[in-house]
C-alpha cells in the first residue's frame, strides 16, 4: 500500500449513510473500502461509459430515432464540433442547435447536417 494516502472527508444524508452501512455489511467490507472502491470504479469507468453512451446517441440520431423538434441558427461562441458529422466548427462560424422532442437535450449541429435532416 502507498503511504502517501490522503483522506477524504464527505457529509452525507442519514439514509445515504444507512444504505452505504448496509451495502458493506453485505459484501463484507468496511464502509471506507466499500466507498473507495465504488470511488475507484468510477474513476475508471465513467470516461469510458460517458463515451459509450455518447456514441450510442449519434447512432441513435443517425438513424433518425430521435425526433428533432426544432433548428436554431446560432453564430458560436467558442470552438466545438458537430454533435453529428464530428466536424470542427470555429468561434463565430454560423452553427444550429437541435432541440429534441422528447428530451431537454440541445446538441450543436453544423449546416450541412441541418440541411441533411431535411432529406
Ligand atoms: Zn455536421
Amino acid at each position: 500500500m502507498k503511504n502517501k494516502q490522503k483522506v477524504l472527508h464527505a457529509r452525507v444524508s442519514e439514509e445515504l449513510y444507512d444504505k452505504i452501512s448496509q451495502k458493506a455489511k453485505k459484501h463484507r467490507v468496511t464502509i471506507s473500502n466499500f466507498v473507495r472502491s465504488l470511488i475507484e470504479d468510477y474513476s475508471e469507468l465513467s470516461g469510458d461509459v460517458f463515451e459509450i453512451i455518447d456514441d450510442k446517441i449519434r447512432e441513435h440520431l443517425k438513424k433518425k430515432k430521435e425526433e428533432v423538434l426544432a433548428y436554431h441558427p446560432i453564430i458560436l461562441g467558442k470552438n466545438t464540433a458537430c454533435y453529428i458529422c464530428d466536424k470542427k466548427l470555429i468561434k463565430g462560424e454560423n452553427a444550429n442547435i437541435a432541440f429534441f422532442e422528447k428530451s431537454s437535450r440541445k446538441i450543436v449541429v453544423c449546416d450541412d447536417c441541418r440541411k441533411n435532416d431535411r432529406n
